[in-house]
């Protein structure tokens, strides 16, 4: 058992694609720092939160031994490490606490530019080059499919022009790698993004206390990134026609304008509004629209 801690640790990548975010998200929850002399480990001023910098691969790990309690993680890594530790008989330890909507990537089968696909059955005999072993082996289980996976840590889209591997399966957001390569994704066996991992249980020693503060915050940060607050005045009379052409948000609120026959309707919305919709807006009698950015937020 973990020693008893009263501060919680968090796990964040060192470098690489989701680090930077990562930390971006904590500091806009409220969370300040003071970086170990070896960069390693960043002591939490503001909240007793200390995160880790490690490499991703290490992030499941590290929260199933108790060393950290959560971790900023691809679900691509999260699931590899489950499926591991599922084939080596150890029961499941780790769950997903929040999905960050972000760092969205999938893992896809590629194949060579030109070869016709006609489903995974073709996959048969096949050497399939990929860092994600057990999670395609699940999907070549499900899929009844027999073929053999070539592990490679990096530069997994050139292992077919090498000779290594026939097709690949990789991580792939635009698919711009993979093409440079003369290869084209073709099925999706995941769809990952980044998400807080934790353990399947609660925390102790109050560390649970201060991961709810922390999540109560994640949650406000996650939804401000997305959130807009839509104001504008428009005359009584056109009210009924403005009100059904509001973006799909929380209620809106109506105020009298002091002296005249007219109202400001305010309303926060979720994601984008776009202009085509401020124009049916202005056309049902609204104006003075405006869009603003939301920079705090407590329900
Ligand atoms: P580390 O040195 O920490 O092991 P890494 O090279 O394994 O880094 P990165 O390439 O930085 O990892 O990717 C981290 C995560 O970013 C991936 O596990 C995945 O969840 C996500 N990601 C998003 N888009 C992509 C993409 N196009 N290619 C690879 N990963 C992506
Ligand atoms: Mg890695």
């Amino acid at each position: 058992p973990a020693q008893p801690r009263d501060r919680l640790r968090v796990a964040v990548q060192k470098s690489g694609r989701l680090g930077d975010p990562a930390r971006e998200l904590l500091a806009s929850c409220g969370l300040t720092w003071r970086e170990s002399r070896d960069r390693l480990f960043l002591y939490g001023e503001s909240l007793p939160i200390d995160i880790l910098l490690v490499r991703d691969d290490d992030i499941p790990g590290l929260i199933a031994d108790g060393v950290c309690d959560l971790g900023v993680v691809g679900r691509n890594v999260l699931v590899e490490h489950h499926l591991e530790r599922g084939a080596a008989g150890r029961p499941a330890s780790l769950r997903e606490w929040r999905q960050l909507g972000w760092g969205a990537c999938r893992l896809d089968v590629a194949i060579p530019e030109g070869d016709e696909w006609t489903g995974p059955a073709q996959l048969a005999g096949l050497r399939i080059a990929t860092s994600y072993p057990q999670t395609l082996g699940r999907w070549l289980r499900e899929n009844g499919v027999e073929a053999h996976p070539v592990v490679l840590n990096g530069s997994v889209e050139i292992a077919p022009r090498l000779g290594q591997a026939d097709v690949v399966c990789d991580l792939v957001s635009t698919g711009g790698t993979l093409r440079a390569n003369g290869l084209v994704p073709v099925t999706t066996i995941l769809e990952s993004e980044a998400v807080i991992a934790g353990p399947d249980h609660h925390l102790e020693d109050g560390r649970q206390e201060i991961a709810d503060l922390l999540l109560r915050r994640l949650d406000g940060a996650v939804q401000l990134r997305e959130s807009r607050l839509l104001m504008l005045r428009a005359g009584r009379g056109s009210l009924d026609g403005v009100l059904p052409l509001l973006p799909a948000g929380h209620e809106p609120t109506v105020l009298q304008v002091d002296g005249l026959e007219e109202v400001s309707v305010q309303i926060l919305v979720h994601g984008p509004v776009s202009w085509s919709r401020l124009e049916d807006l202005k056309r049902a009698g609204a104006h003075n629209l405006m869009v603003l950015p939301v920079e705090g937020m407590l329900a």
